[in-house]
């Protein structure tokens, strides 16, 4: 059974990128996505994904759908600690990896990870070095990166990060949940906070 709702993420997930030219210019959907069997890790964040899951559009509704369905099931990860990030924001705030080196799915070709941050937060300013496409599912965030013009993402929307370019999320009233693509080298690092 549990099987079945990743299988429908990872369905929805591939429906969008096959209407989704700047998704498919990013990165290649690899032809085998093999199945690991990880346990699950629940984090606070769950029931605030679950009841406040933000607002879809027509198309990314069935993927928002799966991910909340799917949620009980993953393996939730922080990465962050308290004194960095603060108590607030690791209750409602989590990330899993649905393929990749290290995902529900293994993959060395593509790497996806499912990132939530609820209402009112401000994910500080970070740089990592592989490239990252983020795609909203459902809510929105302001995204702001160097260089860039600020912008208020909704559902359907996606935002490039090129290798270290340091960026930042804040949401407001709506919370957001993502899907984000990331290629390039160093994909099983952390991010590291601060702007350099
Ligand atoms: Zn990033």
């Amino acid at each position: 059974m549990t099987r079945a709702l990743f299988d429908e993420a990872l369905d929805a997930a591939r429906e969008w990128y096959g209407r989704d030219p700047v998704l498919q210019d990013f990165v290649t959907w690899p032809g085998e996505l093999d199945f690991v069997a990880r346990p699950a890790h629940p984090l606070p964040v769950i029931p605030h994904l679950q009841e406040h899951p933000g607002a879809a559009t027509q198309q990314t509704r069935r993927l928002r759908d799966a991910l909340v369905a799917l949620a009980p099931h993953v393996e939730w990860r922080h990465t962050y600690t308290e004194d960095e990030v603060g108590a607030d924001f690791l209750q409602r705030y989590g990330w899993f990896e649905l393929a990749g080196p290290d995902g529900h799915f293994r993959s060395d070709a593509l790497r996806m990870t499912v990132g939530y941050w609820g209402a009112g937060l401000f994910y500080p300013w970070h740089v990592h070095a592989p490239e990252e496409l983020y795609t909203v599912v459902s809510g929105q965030a302001l995204f702001e990166s160097e260089g860039d013009e600020p912008g208020v993402l909704g559902a359907g929307q996606t935002r490039f990060h090129e290798s270290l370019q340091p960026h930042a999320l804040t949401t407001s009233k709506a919370p957001v949940l993502t899907l984000v693509y990331w290629r390039g080298e160093g994909l099983a690092e952390a991010p590291r906070l601060g702007a350099a």
